[in-house]
């Protein structure tokens, strides 16, 4: 069985646009709308003359516990629990969020090893991006802009290295 990567964070980070570059699919849906992606979505992420591993799209973790959005985080957290490495995936955009404060607690609990990824960050000063984050203390920190495959090798190969 390959190892599995799966891609946690809250709605419109970029995850299913990340999801889509690991695995060059457009099989994640990619929306506007925060809550598109409800299930989870397993793709298989194949770089060249490396190992391959699974990679595990989840809806955004919304923060509320009742309703769709609830079993929404509830599968996100099933997902990272199961996971060998999580990507917590964040915007580097907008900056960290009270929302990214509360799903690194829950990440923290699940104890899994952990690479923090700061998305969009095509445009931007990506050193000043992740230093936003910095607070978060996370060691593994990858920039990466999914939406035009900048850092995306540099990802799967900190990816493979905690694999
Ligand atoms: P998800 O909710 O976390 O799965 O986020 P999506 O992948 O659906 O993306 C949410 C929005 O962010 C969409 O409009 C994407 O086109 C946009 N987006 C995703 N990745 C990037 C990126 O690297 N750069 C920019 N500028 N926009 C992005
Ligand atoms: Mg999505």
């Amino acid at each position: 069985m390959l190892p599995l990567v799966a891609l946690v964070g809250r709605p419109n980070v970029g995850k299913s646009t990340l999801f889509n570059a690991l695995t060059r699919s457009r099989d994640a849906l990619v929306h506007d709308q925060p809550g598109v992606t409800r299930d989870r979505n397993y793709g298989v992420c194949r770089p060249e003359g490396k190992p391959a591993f699974a990679v595990v799209d989840t809806g955004g973790i919304a923060g509320e516990d009742e309703g769709l959005a609830g079993a929404t985080a509830r599968q996100a957290r099933a997902a990272a629990e199961e996971a060998d490495l999580v990507l917590f995936v964040v915007d580097g955009r907008e900056g960290a969020s009270s929302l990214d404060d509360d799903i690194l607690k829950w990440l923290r609990k699940t104890a899994r090893p952990t690479v923090l990824v700061v998305n969009k960050t095509d445009g931007l000063d990506a050193q000043a991006a992740m230093n936003d984050f910095a607070r978060y203390g996370f060691s593994d920190v990858v920039a990466v802009s999914s939406a035009h495959r900048q850092g995306i090798d540099d990802l799967i190969d900190h990816s493979l290295a905690r694999l």
